[in-house]
């Protein structure tokens, strides 16, 4: 995503009854933030943050979050909430990595990732976020049902991904090379706008439903404390 200092953005985000500004301080209680309890679902890297909060107005018994790091980028997230308010939407400006002093065990029921930023150099793979760092702070607030959705249409990046995810013990319910081609996983897809943007230069996309280890997983391998 271009990033261009959008002139006003931080004061925006700072007054925005949308956007929560101690996100720590919720943690464990995040059910108390939002006007009814509800199922909590996540986008992590949300962009301007279209995909979200359609899915809210598509599922208004569900809670949804938008986590984007940049202000520039979730100030026109913002835009969009101020032109059509939905009720079960939060954003949180804030780096994913932080995600773990936000969210207690088991708080969160789903995942989003979509179109997540490849970092394509070795040396930087603990950054992407679908690597082996973030999937083990995800398992820790992800609920033991819960479900991580990715999607993206870099090819490198899936494969990756996929590897990761079998080496630290996630089970993939499916996934798939081409979404759009596919009816089943493709029933209810909900477009990302860098979705729309690629799928319209022909790029195939992929996607991964993945569910997290079962509990004592670990203690289990004998890697308790290690
Ligand atoms: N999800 C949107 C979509 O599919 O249209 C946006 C995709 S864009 C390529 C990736 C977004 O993730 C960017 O807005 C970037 O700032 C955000 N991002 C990348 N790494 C992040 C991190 N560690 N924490 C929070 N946001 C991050």
């Amino acid at each position: 995503m271009r990033l261009r200092n959008v002139k006003g953005a931080q004061e925006a985000i700072d007054k925005s009854p949308y956007v929560i500004h101690s996100p720590a301080d919720w943690k464990g209680k995040w059910q108390e933030a939002f006007p009814s309890p509800a199922p909590l679902q996540i986008e992590i890297g949300m962009g301007k943050g279209r995909f979200l909060m359609e899915m809210a107005a598509l599922h208004p018994d569900t809670n949804y979050i938008g986590i984007e790091r940049y202000s520039s980028v979730l100030y026109r997230g913002l835009q969009k909430m101020e032109e059509e308010p939905v009720p079960n939407v939060f954003f949180l400006c804030e780096d994913a990595t932080n995600l773990e002093e936000i969210f207690a065990p088991e708080e969160v029921d789903r995942i989003f990732l979509n179109f997540s930023d490849p970092w394509p150099k070795d040396r930087h793979a603990k950054r992407r976020l679908t690597s082996r760092f973030f999937l083990q702070k995800y398992e820790k607030f992800l609920s033991q049902d819960g479900l991580l959705e990715f999607k993206t249409d870099n090819t490198p990046l899936f494969d990756f991904s996929l590897e990761e995810f079998k080496e630290e013990g996630w089970q993939l319910l499916a996934f798939t090379y081409d979404l759009h081609h596919d009816s089943e996983m493709n029933r209810g897809n909900v477009m990302t706008e860098y979705e729309e943007r690629f799928s319209a230069k022909g790029n195939p996309i992929h996607k991964l439903v993945a569910k997290r280890p079962a509990e004592g997983r670990q203690e289990e391998n004998g890697q308790a404390g290690s």
